[in-house]
């Protein structure tokens, strides 16, 4: 079976897993969210009281933890760590710094490579990250780099966090924001970059809407009409 491969990479807060579930909905593709990946093996080392940033242990519990993803009846993705559901656990605030500095990690990247570019031998997907058009799917058909400045990332974080009745101030998730960006951007392994053959799609002034719009256009267009 030929699949179709769709990568979207960019930084936190763009909109990125939003915009891609939506799409892939409309596509018929599996939508994969490989954050959430991240977070797990973050959301370990958080409730093993591991150091996220220490290197050697972090590498050393891998071992211990299996990843696996599955979809609900719903369609969601959902994450599970070593048999339980974390899908909810890995959103808190606390777990995306962690989710950052595991990913900094060799160790990590390679033991999550694998189980990423399966899924997408076996479903044509819209995967979403930070290094998938680069690294993870450098021959996918479609490759788009999705971002918007900080500002307009810390005021939809914030949205998201009050609606789901976990509200932070403005500063400081703008804060955090530009804390990932810079960890993601600058570590040497797999850095957050736009692949020269990825197509950029700026949100900052689109709504929901236009950006779905602009990005089903991307892919239409690049896939041959997919
Ligand atoms: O996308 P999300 O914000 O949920 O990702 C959590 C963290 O996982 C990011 O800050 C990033 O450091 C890391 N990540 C990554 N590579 C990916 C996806 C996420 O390093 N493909």
């Amino acid at each position: 079976m030929n699949t179709i491969r769709i990568a979207i990479d960019g930084p936190s807060g763009a909109g990125k897993s939003t915009l891609a579930r939506s799409a892939a909905g409309k596509l018929g593709y599996l939508y994969v969210d490989t954050g959430a990946i991240y977070r797990t093996v973050g959301y370990y080392a958080h409730t093993h009281r591991i150091d996220p940033k220490d290197e050697a242990a972090v590498t050393a519990c891998l071992p211990e933890v299996t990843v696996e993803l599955a979809y609900g009846r719903d369609g969601l993705q959902c994450m599970l760590l070593n048999g339980e559901d974390v899908t909810a656990a890995i959103r808190l605030p606390e777990i995306s710094l962690c989710a950052s500095a595991v990913s900094a990690h060799p160790g990590v990247r390679g033991f999550l490579l694998e189980m990423q570019r399966k899924l997408a031998r076996e479903h044509s997907v819209i995967m979403d990250g930070r290094d998938i058009g680069t690294e993870v799917l450098p021959d996918a058909e479609v490759k788009i780099f999705l971002t918007a400045s900080p500002e307009a990332r810390a005021r939809r974080r914030c949205l998201e966090l009050e609606q789901r009745g976990m509200p932070q101030p403005y500063e400081k998730v703008l804060q955090e924001i530009e804390e990932r960006d810079w960890n993601d951007i600058h570590r040497p392994i797999a850095p957050l970059r736009q692949a020269e053959d990825a197509v950029l799609l700026d949100t900052t002034d689109l709504d929901f809407q236009e950006s779905e719009a602009a990005l089903l256009s991307i892919i239409r267009e690049r896939s041959g009409g997919a």
